[in-house]
């Protein structure tokens, strides 16, 4: 074991963690709900195994790259283990330390390619929403003009990356581009004006899920919300704050509360778990900067998840029924960061002709985790196919999310197990907007 007390980085990771390693009581409560911990079946792959590499790291009795980073870095962030805790170890956030120590950690091997593959993806195109709308735009090119299936007949995508050739497999179908919502615009509610609301348009929702944002506003409108779309708004910075970019997560977070505090909103409105746990976390991001805290703590209050807001505001209103059986996969950034888990249940219960089934396990993981799924495709898909096992049991016509990583991630689960004939995957919103007659 390196002796490393002097360091900065250790420095820092003790300054931030130590207090929450110590909280840990090592009782074992959070190891059963760990996804990793199942799946690989090592001390070092559980919650509690994770808090003792962390708190060793801080006192700089191992090594950050060569002991610690690994086993941090296969964590999905799940945060279940969180929800678990008797003792309220707050291990999100001991998580993003670690993983800030990991990437300033001068060892890192900077030509790696995950570290490329995130480095482009969060420095080159997350920011950048033009960017995003333009790689949106270039799928559905790429699949209007049949291109995709010329490509897949070269065998091109999985010589590349097997993980990239199962992604593209699964992408969903797109509508034209010329329908995606416009910055800047306001849409009127639909009868009686009953709030204003701004609405979050996201990076992957806006560039690629594009319809499922223009139905979020259908459905938003329908239940009496006028709906502001603001403009300059940019990545909430999740994926940033999860691989360590802790700064860029901020510059980041004040572009979004800086746009959207224009707004005059009552409530700002997201429909994917992941980057709404983000936003509803901005206070705890921005809570030692002077200027921004206590801005950013009014957003984070003012934050909400689409479902909150339908359920809030409706009853929406259904025109048909939607015959057939239906499961609900939790996003675990909805579920345990944002604990919003009954309103998706009770939307999809309150559509005509529906039949709801709870799944065993919705709460747990699907291994999407972000990038998690294209990082440490064989550990996420392991996780993945044995969730499918109890989605094919119940023979669903549909497996609901709330989150583009975890919608995509159940399309690849399904295409796995050569069920794509019989079940889709959909957003909530989508099956919502279905049966209310939308398209
Ligand atoms: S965040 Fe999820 S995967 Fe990571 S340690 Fe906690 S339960 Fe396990
Ligand atoms: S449940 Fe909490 S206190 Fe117990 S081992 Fe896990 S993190 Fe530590």
């Amino acid at each position: 074991m390196k002796k490393t007390s002097l360091n900065p980085v250790v420095k820092n990771l003790h300054d931030k963690t130590y207090n929450w390693t110590n909280q840990c009581v090592q009782c074992g409560y959070c190891l059963p709900v760990c996804p990793t911990y199942e799946s690989m079946g090592k001390e070092s792959a559980s919650p509690r195994g994770r808090i003792n590499l962390v708190k060793m790291a801080a006192e700089g009795k191992i090594d950050i790259s060569e002991h610690m980073a690994e086993p941090i870095e296969l964590c999905l962030g799940c945060r279940a283990c969180e929800i678990a805790c008797p003792v309220g170890v707050p291990y999100g956030h001991m998580l993003e330390a670690a993983k800030d120590a990991i990437a300033q950690s001068k060892q890192q091997k900077r030509e790696n390619s995950h570290f490329l593959l995130k480095n482009m993806a969060m420095n080159q195109l997350f920011p950048y929403p033009n960017r995003m709308k333009f790689l949106g735009s270039t799928v559905w090119l790429y699949k209007k003009s049949k291109l995709d299936r010329l490509i897949r007949k070269t065998k091109l995508f999985p010589i590349l990356s097997e993980p990239l050739a199962q992604m593209e497999k699964i992408l969903p179908p797109l509508e034209n581009p010329s329908k995606r919502l416009k910055h800047g615009t306001v849409f009127p509610a639909k009868g009686e004006r009953k709030v204003r609301v701004a609405f979050f348009t996201g990076c992957i929702m806006d560039s690629i899920m594009y319809k499922v944002n223009r139905l979020s506003i259908e459905l938003l409108t329908s239940v009496g919300c006028e709906v502001v779309i603001p403009n300059h708004q940019t990545c909430c910075g999740a994926l940033h704050a999860h691989q360590g970019a802790t700064e860029k997560a901020k510059e980041l977070a004040k572009a979004n509360i800086q746009s959207f505090t224009q707004s005059e909103a009552e409530f700002y409105v997201n429909n994917a778990g992941g980057c709404g746990a983000a936003l509803s976390e901005y206070d705890y991001l921005l809570k030692g900067d002077e200027e921004w805290a206590e801005t950013a703590g009014e957003f984070a209050k003012k934050s909400r998840d689409i479902s909150q807001i339908l359920t809030e505001y409706g009853p929406l209103p259904f025109i048909k029924e939607w015959k057939g059986i239906v499961v609900y996969q939790d996003s675990c950034h909805l579920r345990n960061v944002q604990k919003v888990y009954q309103e998706p249940r009770q939307l999809l219960q309150s559509i005509p002709g529906i039949t709801y089934v709870e799944m065993e396990g919705a709460n747990r993981c699907c291994a999407s985790g972000g990038i998690y799924n294209l990082l440490h495709f064989q550990e996420s898909m392991k996780i993945l196919d044995k969730k499918m096992k109890e989605v094919i049991e119940l023979q669903p016509k549909a497996v609901i999310t709330t989150n583009p990583g975890c919608q995509l991630q159940m399309s690849l689960g399904i295409d796995r197990m050569e069920a794509s004939e019989n079940i889709r995957s959909m957003h909530l919103v989508e099956i919502l907007a279905e049966a209310c007659g939308l398209t």
